[in-house]
């Protein structure tokens, strides 16, 4: 049984094709309005790291492509967390940015848990301010982190059965295993989260109808971690020596036995900066209509 492929660049699409219908709407409403604001998203960089430097670039592509104005900032890697705390304030007060994101990692001299202390939880488009990851807890609306928000649009757009089902996630980082965690449970799944000092991880596994895999670890997940027919989502993204990039899950030997598997690339990367542009949106939504 060869499994369905949950493809997150079609799904993506659509996300970013409604979002760029709706805010076409607005700009058509305003046309005459010369003060009119637009979803104005602000990227920060600190530093020049190539890696980093791709990422910001492809966040303004996707920006433009759905009418959301970006506003980018590069600090140089010497500058001070004061420096970029005084950024974001300003930021924070700016009414024409909606949604500020401060590209990680930082330089090893900034504490990450101040600066993103610093953001309006108002604009953590990314989801990582302790208010949101607090509401996210109590199941109250919020803004949620793009990659986990992403997984969970996933299953639903292809209208995959979460409640009552076994959900294993792998990992139990800040950014993906624990805010997935909190989003599945709120889905009504029976949710587990195992990570590197879980006792026999594949029999764990192999009780998921729905594994999620998100370690850093390349092809870790192989085909006797998985019940045969379950939905296998791959959160992770690493480059092997070939310099290609591969996901946590074997996929060719995993995709003989899942019911549905998510590709890496094109399964969960394209839906996070499709969840960012859409956390933009509802951010200006929620700042300029309250
Ligand atoms: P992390 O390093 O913060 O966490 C990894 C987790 O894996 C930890 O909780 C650890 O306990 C667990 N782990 C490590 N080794 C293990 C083992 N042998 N057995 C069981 N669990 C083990 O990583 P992260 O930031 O959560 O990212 C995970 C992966 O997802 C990375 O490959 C990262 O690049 C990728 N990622 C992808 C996206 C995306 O947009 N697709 C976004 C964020 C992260």
């Amino acid at each position: 049984m060869a499994a369905t492929v949950i493809s997150g660049k079609e799904i993506s699409k659509v996300f970013r094709e409604r979002l760029k219908q709706s805010i076409d709407l607005i700009k058509s409403e305003k046309v005459d309005d010369p003060n009119a604001i637009f979803p104005g998203l602000a990227v920060i960089q600190v530093g020049a790291d190539p890696a980093s430097s791709i990422y910001v670039n492809n966040k303004k592509k996707s920006c433009e492509e759905v009418g959301i104005v970006s506003f980018s900032y590069t600090l140089e890697d010497t500058a001070t967390e004061a420096e970029l705390i005084e950024l974001i304030e300003t930021l924070n007060k700016d009414p024409r940015v909606h949604g500020i994101l401060c590209q990680l990692p930082l330089p090893k001299h900034m504490d990450e848990f101040s600066v993103i202390n610093a953001i309006d939880p108002k604009k953590d488009v990314d989801g990582f301010h302790p208010v949101n990851k607090g509401l996210l807890s109590i199941g109250r609306d919020c803004l949620v982190s793009c990659t986990p928000l992403g997984c969970l649009m996933m299953l639903k757009e292809m209208n995959i059965d979460i409640s009552g089902k076994n959900c294993v996630i792998i990992g139990r980082s800040n950014i993906v295993g624990k805010p997935l965690a909190a989003l599945m449970l709120a889905e009504n799944a029976t949710v587990t989260i195992a990570h590197s000092k879980t006792k026999d991880l594949k029999a764990l596994c192999r009780t998921a109808d729905i594994l999620i895999a998100a370690i850093g670890r390349s092809g870790f997940v192989t085909e006797d971690f998985v019940k045969p027919g379950a939905v296998v989502i791959d959160v992770g993204i690493n480059r092997d020596p070939d310099n290609k990039v591969r996901g946590d899950v074997k996929y060719d030997e995993v995709f003989e036995v899942a019911g549905a598997i998510t590709p890496v690339p094109g399964g969960v990367g394209p839906m996070t900066i499709a969840m960012l542009l859409q956390n933009t949106y509802k951010s200006y939504l929620s700042l300029t209509q309250s």
